[in-house]
């Protein structure tokens, strides 16, 4: 069977050089005699993927020298628990956003060790927007500020980050890590699973600024410790070895591409050539306020549940697969992240043009 375009919110479509040179390497790594699944985390070969994968993700992210990046397992949903772990000292009391499922997850964590302020919410509104946020609320004495700064499941972003001064910002990057140029500056940490933009699950990366390092509370696991996986660079455990090794490919892919700045302008017009398209027509709608639409995922509806079933369906004997909305939402997402070609999501819209003029 040929490769169909793959809409999966996670794990994700991953770039076809990177599967075919990981296909090329699987059995024999370079000179090692062995596939990277099978080396040692400690050998020669293998520090110096882990190196490099740092190195490329500071090169495409320009992260300052003073921020940490850390690969660990546990998926995105660890860092939940481990950000109030570590960043909890005096108030215990985190100011919030609450812009939907991913961040509701987050609070539920936070709950167990102390508590949340929350700044503002766009749950009146199905959490189809990102709410405008009043300074007032804000807490000086807050622990942290957390955002999820990319909403896979709803299809809202941040196009501009909370400024909460000496309160260092958190962000749930999961959904857009690597699609547009931030400024990691701005962040106290930032943090993402692997299995959207970066490579396959298994893999969490955090990106944490030093001074938020080696404060744990007392009652925090080692395992949980930021400072644990500083102090051993990440190799405390055994690291997700073969997701790094893919990580790194998928960094060079990017930088090949032209770094950050260009993939951006790529998401930008891929993204314009399905929002455009859900303007015009009269059968599909995006249920997202304009100007909090994701890059990445895509929400659209029709309005009928039988209409939106039989789209599905006939997309996938088309080619374009995993396009049904989260279970929690229903209608249809299509997920755009950095590996899916401009090509993909214009076969997406021919086909819902056809399928729009053979239903209405
Ligand atoms: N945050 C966001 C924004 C996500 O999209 C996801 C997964 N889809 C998670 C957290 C949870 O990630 P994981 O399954 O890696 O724990």
């Amino acid at each position: 069977m040929a490769r169909v375009y793959n809409f999966s919110a996670g794990p994700a479509v991953l770039p076809e050089p990177v599967l075919r040179q990981a296909a090329a390497e699987l059995v024999e790594y370079k000179n090692a005699g062995m596939s990277v699944m099978e080396m040692s985390h400690r050998s020669k070969e293998f520090e110096e993927i882990i190196q490099s994968t740092e190195q490329l993700i500071r090169e495409l992210m320009h992260i300052p020298k003073n921020y940490h990046v850390l690969f660990l397992q546990g998926g995105a949903t660890s860092q939940f628990s481990m950000i109030p772990l570590n960043l909890f000292k005096k108030s215990k009391k985190v100011d919030l956003v609450h812009t939907g499922s991913w961040t509701k997850k987050a609070m539920d964590e936070i709950k167990h060790y102390g508590t949340v302020n929350m700044i503002a919410s766009s749950e009146d509104k199905n959490f189809s927007y990102i709410p405008k946020l009043d300074k007032s609320k804000f807490s000086k004495d807050a622990e942290y500020f957390y955002i999820c700064s990319n909403n896979t499941i709803e299809g809202t972003r941040f196009t501009a980050y909370p400024e909460t001064g000496d309160v260092p910002l958190a962000a749930d990057m999961s959904s857009h890590i690597l699609s547009e140029v931030i400024d990691v500056n701005k962040f106290g940490i930032i943090f993402a699973g692997a299995q959207k933009n970066i490579g396959p699950a298994g893999l969490t990366i955090v990106i944490v600024r030093e001074d938020l390092v080696g404060h744990a509370m007392d009652i925090t696991p080692i395992i949980f410790d930021y400072a644990t996986h500083v102090k051993n660079k990440s190799m405390y455990n055994t690291p997700p070895t073969y997701s790094i090794y893919i990580a790194k490919l998928v960094f060079e892919w990017l930088k090949n591409l032209g770094g950050v700045a260009e993939m951006q302008k790529i998401n930008e017009e891929k993204a314009s050539i399905l929002y455009n398209f859900l303007e015009e027509s009269s059968m599909f709608k995006s249920p997202i306020a304009a100007e909090d639409r994701s890059l990445m995922n895509i929400p659209f509806v029709t309005g009928s549940n039988d209409l939106d079933a039989k789209f599905v369906k006939e997309a996938k004997s088309a080619g374009l697969v995993t396009l049904g909305g989260h279970r929690s939402v229903g209608g249809m997402r299509a997920s755009i992240y950095n590996a899916m070609p401009v090509e993909g999501v214009k076969k997406l819209v021919d086909f819902m043009r056809k399928f729009e003029s053979e239903n209405k």
